[in-house]
């Protein structure tokens, strides 16, 4: 029997579930990424666009070298699979599940479509290590708390075998298709700003496991400590590289020893914890999907944003809020694709609670220029910086900018990295212009502005 294995988010050849299963049960195997430019314009940002590409392009590289061909083909999503289906009569068809709720949708009306025609429709989960519909609660009710939803987690915990892509030879076949020209996806249509990203990033499987293999062997062992600290280099940077399924969260869990009676130094727990806080948006989204454009705590539909806000969103995408901390961080994620956890949460409580935006803008701009932009992670994080989401910062945390980076940034190496005009910027954001007219002044009073926030929060509270 013929078999497709058909590609999206799961761009790697190890621990391939779909890649193994097809080549065990199957006379032959194709295999086929669709690109379907609605569907993928509409599920990723731009630069995410930008790593499509170049990891369908490491991909492709590492099937050719074993002399496979990655056939890819621009089209409707189902209508192209239907058409190939019927053409090469093709009997099954391996997938490994994509999350993010717009493929889910078109893989369920895929399988529909293939039952009609009696083709086996064969699909996987490794993008998430638990199953969101088997965890419940002992009302039988899905957790809305993290830890608990952690702790459940790991007393359930079985390690899975982490699978090699198959060394014996197999037989494949190639479609007779017009193959897109990959520069199609990204970079024959946009360039400028995403050009720098080749400077910090190299995407594809083999990249990331070399630079998991780097963090356990160096940072890892003080990760609890230094993760919080932007200026140092002292997190994994994976999440682009599992955004894009390069790695699983399986291979990456397989190195720790991951029991419920197992004592794990309190940095490798940390970092396992990361990994659930992952495993937990896909499970919040997969519970309570309206929080993909809604707060999940529903009473904050209410809440009262500014009216007018352009300007100030603008000044906030270029990193010209004039306070410190936030302009680095958003040059930095205008630079490089990414922005350190500890600032994405500085820039989105700023946004939403100092300038009263809506966190859908900031979300909105996160999924356009965050190379990692990932639909469950993103949603869940600006919800629960501005305090609409599970878990969330009571409304009444609102970071101080000024405090955070005297905290997490105390010699200033993160803002005078990214900042050009660092010597500009007031120490303490204050907006006096008197001292000094040449000092950069910050487009709101953080008291002030905290105090309105605070006063709208408590009318919903
Ligand atoms: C407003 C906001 C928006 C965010 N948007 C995204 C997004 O679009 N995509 C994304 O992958 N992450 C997002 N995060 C979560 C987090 O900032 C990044 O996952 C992390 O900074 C990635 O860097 P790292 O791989 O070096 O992390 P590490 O510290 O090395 O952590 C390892 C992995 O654990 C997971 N992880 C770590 N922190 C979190 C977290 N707080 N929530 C969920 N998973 C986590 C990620 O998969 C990460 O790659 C967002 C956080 C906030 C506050």
């Amino acid at each position: 029997m013929k078999s497709l294995v058909l590609f999206s988010n799961d761009l790697r050849l190890d621990d391939n579930d779909a890649i193994n299963a097809s080549i065990s049960n199957s006379d032959s195997s194709s295999f086929l990424f669709v690109f379907d430019k609605n569907l993928y314009e509409k599920t990723h940002g731009s630069a995410n666009l930008w790593w499509l590409e170049q990891s369908l392009n490491s991909l492709f590289a590492r099937l050719e070298e074993r002399n496979i061909l990655l056939n890819i083909i621009e089209g409707d999503y189902i209508e192209t699979i239907v058409r190939v289906v019927e053409k090469y009569n093709i009997g099954s068809i391996y997938l490994n599940q994509n999350k993010n709720p717009d493929f889910a949708k078109v893989e369920k009306l895929l399988k529909k479509e293939l039952d009609k025609m009696n083709v086996d429709f064969n699909s996987f989960n490794k993008s998430t290590l638990v199953d969101p519909s088997t965890i419940l609660n002992k009302s039988n009710e899905p957790y809305k708390v993290y830890s608990p939803f952690y702790k459940h987690c790991k007393s359930i915990y079985v390690q899975k075998q982490v699978l090699s892509f198959p060394k014996e030879p197999f037989k494949t076949f190639g479609l007779e298709e017009n193959q897109m020209d990959i520069s199609q996806i990204f970079s024959s249509r946009k360039t400028g700003w995403s050009k720098k990203f080749k400077n910090y990033w190299n995407p594809g499987e083999l990249e990331a496991s070399k630079k998991l293999k780097s963090f356990f062997k160096g940072y890892l062992s003080e990760y609890k400590d230094i993760r919080n600290f932007p200026g140092t280099a002292g997190t994994s940077k994976m999440s682009p590289h599992l955004r894009f399924g390069e790695i699983t969260t399986n291979q990456i869990i397989n190195f720790f020893n991951f029991h419920q009676d197992h004592m794990l130094s309190k940095h490798e727990e940390h970092y396992i914890k990361e990994l659930y806080w992952r495993e937990f948006s896909y499970y919040i989204l997969h519970h309570f999907p309206y929080v993909v454009n809604k707060p999940f705590n529903k009473k904050y539909e209410d809440f009262e944003w500014e009216e007018n806000y352009e300007e100030n969103l603008s000044l906030w995408k270029k990193g010209k809020t004039g306070i410190r901390i936030v302009d680095a961080a958003m040059i930095e994620l205008w630079e490089t694709g990414w922005m350190h956890n500890r600032t994405r949460m500085i820039v989105a409580s700023f946004l939403t609670k100092n300038l009263l935006i809506p966190w859908q803008e900031g979300e909105k701009w996160f999924k356009d220029t965050l190379l990692d932009a990932d639909v469950a992670n993103n949603v869940m994080g600006w919800q629960w910086v501005s305090g609409c989401g599970t878990d969330a910062a009571p409304y009444f945390r609102i970071f101080n900018p000024i405090l955070q980076e005297e905290k997490f940034d105390p010699d200033n190496s993160y803002t005078k990295k990214w900042l050009n005009n660092y010597n500009l910027y007031t120490e303490d954001g204050s907006s006096d212009l008197l001292v000094d007219n040449n000092l950069i002044k910050p487009i709101v009073d953080l008291k002030e502005s905290r105090n309105k926030a605070l006063e709208r929060f408590s009318r919903i509270k």
